[in-house]
């Protein structure tokens, strides 16, 4: 007979691991079906966020980020250090070694909390009957009570540009490459193409991103979009947008780059060539006709609110149902669902979603932009603060960017809050608190900040909004 479960998760990333875990918690017996093989050829759980994601892209953003501050930096603090240099293969192997020390202790999670660990391909049959194929191709099959769909996305690849694996990758080859290519052309100056291409300039890469849209970061505030350009473009990051790649072609262990712009079209030749041109969600023989799982209209598992998709008893969360492609998304995702099959009334809320993107300086926003606020016709109010003027951030010499909070007329409640600057990822918290807890921007502005501190600039932007801003000249507004 078939092993039963109450809940059998298929997928192991952030949203399918942490709804395992909460699963066991609550005292569901639980299942995870994980197919992962990593670099090492093991099996490992953590999905790509762990594996290739989330966790390397900042341990090799961490690296570089000290790397280039100790060789233009460290001069104007004081700090005379001899010739730095790069140990490239050294800063691979921490970042393989943070991967292996947090994708290995997901698995001693599950130990600690009961969770059986099914090494293979899931596939969700009729029934909520999962079949497991292991790595030598054999299959099981256990019961399951309810179904947890999680398996992620993948790195939507163009026909024009084929992977290699070397010359020309995707997000995961950019994360290993050994030594530093004298040029990188990134495809999508999205957020990946930019921490990437980031990662690689700081480390002496000559780096060109092509984006095909007019706009940049199109998701992002406009005030901040305009500030980041302006910010990676002094590093030397090559930003060309309205410019769409054709193809590539690997010629003398090289890249050529073809791509159209106003001009016309050009050909560029390359050392590396990275496709950051987005994810799709992964959906590929992951449920049998017969289990009747509804798509959407994007290729995307059907859900509600509450992640349930047109099967009773079957859910999907993270990457492959609507919404931000977020790790954080998707876990509070899973801790949704996984509470609510033990009977409880858990939600998510979807409207205080952080985001970041972890180039330097930092961006970090949550809640609507002034061109949202602005289209739906909200009387809202603009407080902003600059880095400049704030002595934390000129004390740590770190003074590009700003802090911007949009704030509802009506009522006084925060409707958006938009960072770029020094740790704005950390910076963010607090209004993402204030927006779940309601807080008004005067909360904000009455909340005392410790001082030095870059915290102050949230303080003062929130009082910056009836211009009341201590350390900046401006005007009581009406
Ligand atoms: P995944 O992490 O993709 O996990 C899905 C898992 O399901 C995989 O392990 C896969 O092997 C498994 N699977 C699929 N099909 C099956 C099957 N049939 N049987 C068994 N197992 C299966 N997000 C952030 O929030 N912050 C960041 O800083 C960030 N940085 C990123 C940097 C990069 C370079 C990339 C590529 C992504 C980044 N992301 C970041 C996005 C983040 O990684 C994803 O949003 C997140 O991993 C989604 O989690 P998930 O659990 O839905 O899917
Ligand atoms: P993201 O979805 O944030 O990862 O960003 C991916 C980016 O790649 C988007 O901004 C797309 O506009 C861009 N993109 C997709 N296809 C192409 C292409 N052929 N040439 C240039 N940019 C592209």
């Amino acid at each position: 007979m078939a092993d039963v479960y109450d809940v059998v998760v298929i997928g192991g990333g952030p949203a399918g691991y942490v709804a395992a875990i909460r699963a066991a918690q609550l005292g569901l017996k639980t299942a995870c079906v994980e197919k992962w093989i990593n670099k090492q050829d093991k099996p490992a759980l953590g999905g790509t966020c762990l594996n290739v994601g989330c966790i390397p892209s900042k341990a090799l953003l961490e690296s570089t980020e000290l790397y280039e501050t100790a060789r233009h930096n460290f001069f104007d603090l004081g700090i005379n250090v001899g010739d730095v240099s790069l140990d490239v293969p050294k800063m691979i192997s921490r970042k393989d070694q943070i991967v292996k020390d947090l994708t290995g202790g997901v698995a001693m999670l599950f130990k600690h909390n009961g969770i059986d660990w099914l090494q293979g391909e899931g596939k969700l049959l009729a029934d909520k009957q999962v079949q497991v194929t292991d790595q030598k191709g054999k299959t099981s099959v256990v019961q399951a009570g309810n179904v947890i769909l999680a398996t992620g996305s993948v790195p939507i690849e163009l026909s024009a540009t084929p992977l290699d694996g070397d010359i020309v990758v995707d997000s995961a080859g950019a994360l290993d490459w050994e030594s530093v290519p004298s040029s990188v052309c990134v495809i999508g100056a999205g957020v990946i193409g930019l921490e990437l291409g980031s990662v690689w300039r700081r480390m002496g890469s000559e780096v060109v991103l092509l984006e095909a849209q007019d706009t940049f970061l199109p998701m992002v505030d406009g005030a901040v979009a305009k500030e980041a350009k302006r910010a990676f473009e002094k590093q030397g990051l090559s930003i060309l947008l309205s410019t769409r790649v054709m193809g590539s072609e690997v010629k003398k262990g090289q890249v050529v780059v073809s791509y159209h712009d106003s001009e016309g079209d050009h050909e560029r030749t390359f050392d590396k060539l990275i496709v950051a041109v987005g994810r799709r969600a992964y959906t590929d023989n992951v449920c049998a006709s017969e289990a009747d799982v509804q798509l959407d209209e994007r290729g995307l598992i059907h859900v509600n609110e509450y992640c349930e998709t047109n099967v009773p008893g079957v859910f999907a969360i993270g990457d492959v149902v609507r919404g931000p492609m977020l790790a954080h998304k998707g876990s509070e995702e899973g801790v949704m669902v996984a509470e609510r099959i033990a009977g409880e009334h858990a939600s998510v809320n979807y409207d205080v979603m952080p985001n970041v993107i972890y180039t330097h300086p930092e961006v970090a926003w949550v809640g609507k932009t002034e061109e949202q606020v602005k289209s739906e016709g909200i009387d809202y109010q603009v407080g902003s603060f600059p880095f400049a003027a704030s002595g934390r951030a000129k004390a740590k010499g770190d003074t590009t960017g700003l802090v911007k909070i949009i704030r509802d007329k009506s009522n006084d409640r925060v409707l958006g809050a938009h960072l770029i600057g020094p740790s704005a990822s950390e910076l963010l918290g607090q209004s993402v608190l204030a927006m779940e807890f309601d807080a008004t921007v005067e909360d904000i502005a009455h909340t005392i900040h410790a001082h030095p501190t870059l915290s102050e600039a949230m303080h003062e932007a929130a009082l910056s909004a009836d211009g009341r801003a201590i350390h900046i000249g401006n005007r009581k507004r009406k």
